[in-house]
């Protein structure tokens, strides 16, 4: 079912060899306890994880993945933990992974499941908004919810020459955005139409 769904998003354009191995490696199927995800694990659609939340389609990932291009040993943030699939694919991409979620039984339930598959990423709970200066600066950042704008902090936590990977609009549909840190600014470039749910900001849940 993995190498179908790795055909599937090859055939919607995903051409990063290192992601699509990623995806065909990762068992998405462990990442929600319902077992009426079983059937719905390897179909390129989101699907609930709880606390109003989704896990992103696997069509998103792959193309925020290879949008990203994350090369071994690259400090990573995400924030938006979730259940945690994106972190792992980040994993397997061999980046060193920080990921933040607000709402704290996803922090909790993934932090579990992510150590049980043997996926060492440092997982905070906290406001994603203010990004992780104590571990700063990153390669890359990579938001898996929809900004209202970007945040500032996001930005400032970037090496020169680092990305940040980030869905930028309201609840009706955000603009993929790629902004590269430069020497004197930034260099913002448009991907695309998608769906997330919201980045919601100094609301941390308890
Ligand atoms: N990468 C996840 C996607 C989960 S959906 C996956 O693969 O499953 C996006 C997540 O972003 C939700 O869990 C939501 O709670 C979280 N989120 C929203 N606003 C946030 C913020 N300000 N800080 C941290 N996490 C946030």
């Amino acid at each position: 079912m993995r190498r179908k769904l790795v055909d599937e998003l090859k055939g919607k354009g995903i051409t990063d060899q290192r992601v699509l191995a990623a995806i065909g490696k990762v068992p998405r199927h462990q990442f929600i306890d319902d077992s009426a995800f079983d059937r719905f694990a390897y179909v390129d659609q989101a699907f609930p994880i709880g606390c109003g939340q989704t896990i992103s389609q696997p069509y998103t990932v792959a193309f925020q993945s290879q949008l990203l291009g994350v090369k071994p040993g690259e400090k990573v943030l995400e924030i938006g933990t979730g259940c945690g699939y994106q972190t792992a694919i980040l994993c397997e991409l061999g980046a060193k992974v920080y990921s933040i979620e607000r709402h704290k039984p996803l922090y909790l339930s993934t932090k579990t499941r992510l150590s049980a598959m043997g996926y060492k990423a440092h997982l905070v709970h906290g406001d994603g908004y203010k990004g992780l200066p104590v571990h700063a600066p990153f390669n890359k950042v990579i938001v898996t919810c929809g900004a209202p704008e970007i945040p500032a902090a996001l930005v400032d936590q970037l090496v020169a020459g680092g990305t940040l990977v980030i869905p930028v609009g309201g609840e009706g549909g955000q603009s993929m955005m790629s902004v590269v840190r430069t020497a004197d600014g930034v260099r913002h470039t448009a991907h695309g139409a998608f769906s997330f749910v919201p980045m919601v900001e100094n609301k941390v849940g308890g």
